[in-house]
């Protein structure tokens, strides 16, 4: 075994002491963006694509989840507040009791709501997010640029060197293949970097943009190390094991060994809000592994999900499978 000078030295002593876990160990490259000015030529978050002057910039034609608000009525605002004194007047004196609600009361709300996702009681409207097309089309926007001499923890297909990630920066739901998702669209593009010639410099500005789903341009600081998976993963006698292990060696599976994290390209996704969501490939329902990992903070300023990870999943069988995104 190579000399341990990774920062996850201890994965490979796990690995070297439970030999049952290296068909678990995947090869993840951390992609580490700090603030910086990268060109076209190189792995990069939110900087200029190697792009063929030739080929149109993609454009999302939406739908997009616009905010409506609508005031509500005195009646109603009226109805409103006489249900939250009863509520409160009912509770008085008992400092640990649950607000109860008659079922006249929560008729008259759901009344009230009227299907609204909201009710913004500072200025008494109902707010929906309702689909809209987009007319013209919403140019995306660069996310992250990778080349394969930087990541080779990727798998590439035949005759690729280049990835690109974009997505529109506005809000979606219900993309065609993606359930229970909401946030940006993305987009992926594998390229042989050398049959880039005459490159675009100036890609169309993003519109109305979601602030937080712009990046700022940073250069990458690649590392390769070894990741494993989160314990649900594991059959749960293997877990024990490598558990037991990591507090003989004063460290925490979960906290250290499993589930790099940060923006990553391979590696293990952490199911640390949900539990374990299997990611079936919707051409062939093969078991997806996770491509890329989108973090939100630090020198990229994205926000995605509840602050959270954006991650593509792809199919191993078929690389022209749609992949699946998933928020965490
Ligand atoms: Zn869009
Ligand atoms: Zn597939």
């Amino acid at each position: 075994m190579s000399p341990v000078t990774t920062p996850n030295a201890s994965a490979a002593a796990l690995l070297a002491a439970i030999p049952d876990l290296a068909p678990y160990a995947r090869r993840v490259t951390l992609l580490r963006p700090r603030s910086g000015r990268p060109t076209p030529l190189d792995s990069h978050v939110g900087g200029p694509l190697l792009w063929p002057a030739d080929e149109p910039w993609p454009v999302c034609e939406g739908p997009h989840l616009v905010e409506v608000r609508e005031k509500l009525s005195e009646a109603d605002r009226e109805t409103w507040q006489q249900i939250d004194r009863a509520m409160r007047e009912r509770r008085a004196g008992r400092a640990n009791a649950a607000y109860e609600i008659t079922q006249a009361e929560a008729e008259a709300q759901t009344r009230i709501m009227d299907g609204a996702g909201m009710l913004d009681m500072i200025t008494w409207e109902l707010v929906r997010r309702v689909p809209e097309p987009a007319v013209p089309g919403v140019p995306l926007v660069a996310v992250l640029q990778l080349r394969a001499q930087d990541v080779p923890a990727l798998p590439w297909p035949e005759g690729m060197d280049l990835l690109q990630v974009l997505w529109c920066p506005r809000e979606h739901s219900d993309l065609p293949g993606q359930s229970y998702y909401w946030g940006p669209s993305v987009e992926l593009r594998h390229r042989c970097a050398a049959s880039v010639t005459g490159a675009l410099l100036q890609p169309p500005l993003p519109v109305d943009a979601v602030a937080s789903y712009l990046p700022r341009p940073c250069v990458l600081d690649p590392l390769e190390v070894v990741d494993l998976p989160d314990g649900d993963e594991l059959p749960a006698g293997l877990l024990a094991r490598a558990e037991t292990w990591a507090e003989g060696h004063d460290t925490e599976y979960h906290r250290d060994l499993s589930c790099q994290e940060g923006w990553k390209a391979g590696g293990w996704p952490s199911w640390h809000l949900t539990d374990l969501v299997p990611v079936d490939c919707p051409a062939c329902g093969a078991r997806t592994r996770l491509l890329l990992t989108v973090d939100s903070g630090g020198d990229p300023d994205l926000s995605v999900g509840r602050h959270g990870e954006l991650r593509v999943f792809t199919c191993p069988v078929d690389a022209s499978h749609p992949f699946r995104l998933n928020l965490q």
